[in-house]
């Protein structure tokens, strides 16, 4: 039980990446806050974790809305008495070469990447440290944090900004004990991807099967997609980590694709 509990603040867990991540804290002991936009999605995994014996609530929340930001966190301030961990983790994907791309929706993707990070953070630092026992802020980067794609510009400079913002809350919050790491998976095949396999056919003019092959896993070393286990081994990590020594570090977890 790495994370006896802890409270884990988990965005985006009602589906995906961000799922795995609170089964894999909920079995290692922690009371988990699944903070989602799908409040249904949300309750319904709420009880999924309960019905293993763990302690979960549902939260509806925008990421990007500073008022619901607050309210959830407060929400699970009164559920569980604090925060030890935040996973900001929300996101979508939308993808169009940059002269096409409509100026709403390069405000939408940062408004949710970055947003949505800056907001949970701000709201979560406040308890870590009146708490005075530390904490973990983990953010859902990419290995576009770290490297560039065809047709994902605003994706692409929110997931990069996520490695400034965290080495910022590394520097602010070390004299709190918070410290802060970004996670860079590859492809992971969830519905966040599901939908982009079809667009980028229509976009590159080739087949779904050359997009999977030829563009999102070309340059693994086995042709595998990224687990959302791989990833929420990594996030486990980060959050179980006992000391400062890995703060500010961004993680990629790739099967290989980049490599740093
Ligand atoms: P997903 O679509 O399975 O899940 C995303 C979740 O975020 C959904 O439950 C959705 O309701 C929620 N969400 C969307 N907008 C929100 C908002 N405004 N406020 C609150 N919740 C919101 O996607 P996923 O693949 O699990 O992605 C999770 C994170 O991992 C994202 O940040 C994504 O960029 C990142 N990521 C994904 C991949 C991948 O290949 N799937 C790779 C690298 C990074």
């Amino acid at each position: 039980m790495q994370l006896k509990d802890k409270v884990a603040y988990i965005t985006g867990s009602a589906s995906g990446i961000g799922k795995e991540i609170a089964i894999v804290y909920a079995r290692e002991g922690a009371k988990i806050v699944i903070a989602d936009l799908n409040k249904e999605a949300a309750d319904a995994t709420a009880a999924e974790l309960k019905a293993t014996g763990a302690q979960a609530i549902g939260v509806g929340v925008d990421v990007t809305n500073e008022d619901q930001v607050n309210a959830s966190v407060e929400e699970a301030v009164k559920a569980f008495g604090g925060i030890d961990i935040l996973v900001s983790n929300a996101g979508i994907q939308i993808v169009h070469p940059v002269e096409e791309f409509a100026f709403a929706d390069w405000k939408k993707m940062l408004a949710i990447h970055l947003d949505g990070a800056f907001l949970t953070t701000k709201a979560c630092l406040k308890h870590m440290y009146a708490q005075g026992r530390g904490g973990r802020v983990i953010y859902m980067g990419s290995v576009h944090s770290k490297e560039a794609s065809l047709l994902k510009a605003p994706y692409v400079t929110a997931k990069h900004g996520l490695i400034g913002l965290a080495k910022t809350v590394a520097k602010e919050g070390a004299k709190h004990g918070v410290a802060a790491n970004v996670i860079c998976p590859g492809f992971v095949r969830t519905p966040l991807v599901e939908k982009q396999i079809p667009e980028q056919a229509k976009t590159l003019g080739i087949t779904e099967d050359e997009v999977v092959k030829n563009v999102m896993l070309k340059e693994t070393v086995d042709g595998e997609f990224t687990t959302t286990d791989d990833v929420a081994q990594v996030a486990l990590l980060f959050a179980a980590f006992p000391t400062n020594a890995l703060t500010g570090q961004s993680m990629v977890v790739s099967h290989g694709w980049f490599m740093q």
